[in-house]
């Protein structure tokens, strides 16, 4: 590790990555390498957890394969030095704010995107400037060496580099002088990174997780909404980070958007998801007896089957479930999805306030007043009206938690903002010296209070 570390700290001192034009060089070829790629990374996912094809392409390489384009067609002017009004009090002076690379930076990434949540990251820290570690998970084996693969026999170690392994693996890495860390993953493996990040002052930034409401008020359009609720808790077999942990649903409309979201599912899988090319796999016996034990039959309104064999749970939806049941306790992460009912939206909004602050929140409402509240009076990282998960598919839009869901954000120019640092400079001129701050003060205190207001 030692080694590793060292090598990239000589690449950045070089001075290569300063050059824009090095940059772009890079993050072409890592395009150019991913699409090369493609059907073995697509082959990869589906041998850590049988991720469909269409999922794979949809939200790993396309995902990324835009994001470079994003950041080429804007790094120019990310980049750039930006020019500051100088304060009067330094007259005459210029003022400028320069985007500095913090040096070595580590991504650290969680298993369940696994190309995605770790390149995405490592593109805007290479936009800015930085040399990158890549820790992938260890959960997902075949795609983590893969990306070893693809990565290390294509790149400068010392720009570029995979490093496979455990927790021991990334303990050893946080032990080295590193500039910058980005870690993604849970809240409970945040922690850990951000005290081994403490040791060293090394600023950080942590994706985690949480449990992301949904809300279905009366006013909504129920049909799409059971569609697009059904999409973005079963896509990736519900091992999203900002997919729906639950919905509450308006008492009303409680039945038939139940039915609504049973006949979506059907659309999407069919009768029997088993043997759907279209859905994947709980990535762990770990994760699949942690979830097949949170499926209590007696609240299985559908699906509920479980195979340990193949590790399946089929897409499931949980009715009569209260903030006391087991499935509320944590984030689910699986394609389980329980219902909760209320009457007044009022109500849930105090609940969900004295709730953690989730990644993300949807609701499903018509009523602009109802948006307003909802949006103006919760506390999240980011989300959808009248849509589940695709607010990530904006690069304009910063993405990143609060509180236990993480701080910190990326994604287009949020990316290159979090992996630079803005070096403020003032350059002075030479040719007038007011004497004015200068001890002895004698006799110039009033003249600053005179002066203050014009300064
Ligand atoms: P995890 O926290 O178990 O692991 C993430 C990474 O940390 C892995 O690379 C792992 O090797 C490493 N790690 C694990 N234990 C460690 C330790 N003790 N010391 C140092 N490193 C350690 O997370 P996961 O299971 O891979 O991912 C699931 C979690 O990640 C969920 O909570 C999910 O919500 C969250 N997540 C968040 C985002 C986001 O963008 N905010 C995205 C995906 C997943």
């Amino acid at each position: 590790m030692k080694n590793i570390v060292q090598r990239q700290r000589q690449f950045f001192k070089d001075a290569k990555t300063l050059k824009v034009k090095f940059r772009k060089a890079q993050l072409r070829k890592l395009k150019a390498t991913l699409n090369k790629y493609e059907g073995e990374i697509i082959e990869a996912l589906k041998h850590d957890f049988e991720k469909p094809a269409f999922e794979t392409f949809s939200t790993e390489i396309m995902v990324l394969d835009q994001e470079i384009d994003h950041i080429l067609a804007n790094i120019n002017n990310w980049s750039s030095t930006q020019r500051a009004k100088s304060a009067r009090i330094n007259f005459p002076s210029k003022s400028y704010i320069k985007p500095q690379p913090y040096g070595v930076t580590l991504v650290i990434g969680p298993w369940n995107y696994p190309v995605q949540l770790t390149l995405n990251p490592a593109l805007g820290a290479i936009a800015a400037g930085n040399t990158v570690i890549i820790k992938p998970s260890e959960i997902a084996p075949h795609t983590s060496a893969l990306l070893t693969k693809i990565i290390n026999s294509n790149f400068n170690p010392g720009f570029l580099h995979v490093v496979e392994g455990d927790a021991d693996t990334t303990q050893a890495l946080l032990s080295q002088p590193l500039d910058y860390i980005f870690f993604t993953g849970s809240t409970h493996v945040g922690k850990i990174i951000m005290k081994a990040a403490a040791e060293q002052l090394t600023p950080l930034t942590l994706e985690l997780g949480g449990k992301s409401p949904t809300i279905v008020d009366e006013t909504a359009d129920l049909e799409l909404a059971a569609k697009r609720i059904a999409w973005g808790k079963f896509i990736n077999a519900g091992q999203t980070c900002v997919s729906p942990d639950f919905v509450y649903v308006q008492n009303s409309l409680h039945d038939k958007f139940c039915n609504l979201l049973k006949e979506h599912i059907r659309n999407f899988f069919g009768d029997n998801a088993a043997q759907s090319d279209d859905f994947a796999r709980i990535i762990s016996d770990k994760h699949f007896h942690r979830l097949a034990n949170l499926i209590d039959p007696s609240n299985v309104f559908y699906g509920g089957s479980t195979n340990p064999d193949t590790r399946y749970i089929e897409p499931t939806v949980l009715t009569n479930i209260s903030w006391d049941d087991p499935i509320m306790q944590e984030e689910i992460f699986g394609p389980i999805l329980p219902i909760l009912r209320f009457n007044e939206l009022n109500h849930i909004i105090e609940t969900l306030q004295s709730k953690s602050h989730p990644l993300a929140l949807y609701l499903f409402s018509t009523n602009k007043l109802n948006q307003k509240k909802v949006m103006h009076r919760l506390r999240f990282g980011g989300g959808c009206i009248n849509d589940t998960v695709a607010h990530l598919g904006n690069p304009k839009l910063p993405f990143g938690g609060m509180g236990n869901s993480g701080f910190g954000s990326y994604h287009g120019k949020a990316s290159f903002d979090t992996f630079s640092h803005p070096k403020s400079i003032m350059k002075k001129s030479n040719w007038l010296d007011i004497p004015l701050r200068y001890p002895p003060y004698e006799g110039k205190l009033n003249w600053l209070k005179k002066l203050k207001k014009f300064l």
